[in-house]
């Protein structure tokens, strides 16, 4: 089949993730410091309210007041000197500017290129797989927060609700019409993949006495489950580990010790290998 895709439908594509990339990368930056806010704010309020002697409630409060608010992505995060919109450009100015900031000539973190990166990768794989349509508009939405959550799990280990479970409740609404899995295998994709990776981890806890995983993990393969739809999750699990295996070893080796990684990445990776080719796996495997 010859692709008569004309050149500016995927020039169009890329800049669409590009941009993509660039609020993911912002919001990357910006979701943990503001989840970290949120924390010692309930924790200040929490104490507060507790009948302790001012000990330890003053270093959270003044942490508190001398917090500095989060830069926005239109700042540098170092200086936070103001970005001018050429300066804003995904990929571009980062390249231009080699990577530091113009005003400061700090460095800027090289993680905004690898997201924007990604994001025009994946962006047009998802086109090219599924063509133009409501299941690639989907799957972009799948794809985008995947990033964003992979990129948040990397640097803090932690899977914000605030992603996961919209990510959850787009593929339950998508595929009550049917979209990616039947309704009833959505549902029981959502319930099978928090079960799975929560017995998995109970499991390792009884063994080793210590969390291997954690919920945010299992809330994750919850929401894959809900896209991908019960039956796909064996697959999704099968990729995941061996690349989790192979990011084992690479840290081990590198590391030279048990080192912790976000598995989240894999998770997620897993999930867009099946959502763009898991029909074909599937059959392919199949036929054998
Ligand atoms: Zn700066």
């Amino acid at each position: 089949m010859i692709d008569t895709t004309p050149t500016w439908v995927w020039l169009l594509t890329a800049c669409v993730g590009a941009v993509a990339g660039s609020f993911i990368g912002m919001v990357a930056h910006r979701l943990p410091m503001l989840m970290m806010r949120q924390w010692r704010a309930d924790v200040a309020e929490f104490l507060s309210q507790m009948p302790l002697d001012g000990t330890l409630i003053t270093p959270i409060s003044t942490a508190l007041t001398t917090d500095n608010p989060p830069p926005t992505a239109i700042h540098c995060p170092h200086c936070r000197a103001p970005l001018a919109i050429y300066d804003a450009i995904p990929i571009i100015s980062y390249l231009w500017l080699q990577g530091k900031c113009r005003q400061c000539r700090h460095a800027i973190s090289p993680q905004y290129l690898a997201i924007e990166s990604i994001s025009i990768v994946l962006t047009l794989m998802v086109v090219a797989v599924l063509g133009a349509g409501i299941h690639a508009v989907l799957a972009l939405i799948f794809v985008w927060i995947g990033i964003a959550l992979s990129a948040i799990d990397y640097q803090t280990k932690l899977l914000p609700d605030r992603l996961v479970l919209p990510l959850g409740m787009i593929g339950l609404v998508a595929n009550s019409m049917g979209l990616f899995a039947s309704a009833s295998h959505a549902i029981f994709g959502a319930v099978a993949g928090f079960v799975l990776l929560w017995l998995i981890n109970a499991l390792y806890r009884l063994i080793t006495n210590q969390d291997g995983m954690g919920l945010g993990d299992a809330k994750l393969l919850a929401a894959i489950g809900a896209w991908l739809g019960v039956w796909q999750l064996p697959m999704v699990l099968l990729i995941a580990s061996t690349l989790g295996v192979v990011v084992g070893l690479h840290k081990r080796w590198r590391l030279g010790q048990n080192a912790a990684f976000a598995f989240g990445p894999c998770l997620v990776a897993a999930a867009i290998v099946s959502l763009l080719f898991g029909e074909r796996l599937l059959a392919w495997l199949f036929s054998y």
